[in-house]
């Protein structure tokens, strides 16, 4: 490796880290809430992080954003207008469109420079951003919450970075609790719950007790492989309001009309049957 030049995220508190190898260093930007830096890799594509995390890569963006889309889509009865919290790349809400069902999608990202710089190197993911259905709001997604009417929204995606710094209170009951007042009855939240490996005794577990002291009645978390992100094994856990998150629509799944590379109705069969270690860290 020496002169080469490689992008490494260190996971400090797990001991591991993820590297690759760069051609070059794209963009550096400070804006008013986090550090966004764009760097083009050998071998993954483009690679965007914020304040040192790896959010997206050009190759294997695909595992995540399919996954915190189309199994909450598909558990859902019939979602018609959706919420995505982040999400400032805009992969999940190309996802999200892709459902002929789906009449609105709203993408609400504290930091709007996401946006922007995804535009300009991960145009593929933006596709769908002036589509009708959508419309994107750059303000804090705590806030967007808090004021958002009762009984008004189908299915809440929240596709943050990880629970420290301006996406902390995401992970919070009180955002929860607004969580559950705005979804309509039967209406889920989906949230990315981080590593399943590294995460399960601690944040993915904390997650199902906030959503159910919130007074969701059902939580599920899905695991799913994520190359570029800690431990290359990530999670999304769901939770409904008066609706059972452990099953879905499997023939529609089976039935969809848009091309997928990782989500299909069986891997969402098997994402529901979580390893051993995994049900006895959940209790
Ligand atoms: N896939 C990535 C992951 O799992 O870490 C997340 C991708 S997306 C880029 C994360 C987005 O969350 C960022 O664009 C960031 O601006 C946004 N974000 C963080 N805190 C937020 C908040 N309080 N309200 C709205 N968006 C927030």
């Amino acid at each position: 490796m020496s002169g080469e030049k490689w992008f490494f995220e260190h996971f400090d508190s797990a001991g591991t880290a993820f590297g690759l190898r760069l051609k070059k260093k794209l963009e550096d930007v400070q804006t008013e809430y986090q550090h966004i830096e764009m760097w083009e890799t050998d071998t993954f594509g483009y690679l965007m992080t914020i304040d040192g995390c790896t959010m997206v890569t050009s190759r294997d963006n695909f595992l995540y954003h399919e996954m915190m889309s189309h199994p909450v889509l598909f558990t859902h009865a019939a979602p018609k207008n959706v919420v995505i919290i982040g999400g400032g790349d805009c992969g999940t809400l190309r996802e999200v469109l892709r459902h002929p069902g789906v009449e609105k999608a709203t993408q609400i990202d504290i930091d709007e420079m996401v946006t922007r710089m995804s535009e300009k190197y991960f145009p593929e993911l933006c596709e769908s951003n002036n589509d009708p259905r959508a419309e994107l709001l750059f303000i804090d997604g705590v806030k967007w919450m808090r004021e958002c009417a009762d009984a008004s929204i189908d299915v809440i995606i929240v596709d943050s970075t990880d629970p420290v710094g301006p996406a902390e209170g995401l992970f919070k009951a009180d955002f929860f609790r607004d969580c559950h007042r705005v979804l309509r009855d039967g209406g889920i939240i989906v949230q990315q719950s981080e590593s399943p490996l590294l995460h399960s005794d601690t944040i993915i577990r904390d997650l199902h007790a906030n959503m159910r002291e919130a007074g969701f009645s059902s939580t599920q978390t899905l695991p799913f492989p994520q190359t570029s992100y800690p431990s290359g094994w990530w999670s999304c856990t769901m939770a409904g309001k008066a609706t059972d998150v452990t099953d879905f629509r499997h023939a529609d799944a089976d039935a969809k009309p848009f091309e997928t590379l990782y989500y299909s109705a069986a891997i969402h069969r098997g994402a529901l049957t979580l390893p051993p270690f995994m049900t006895r860290a959940l209790g």
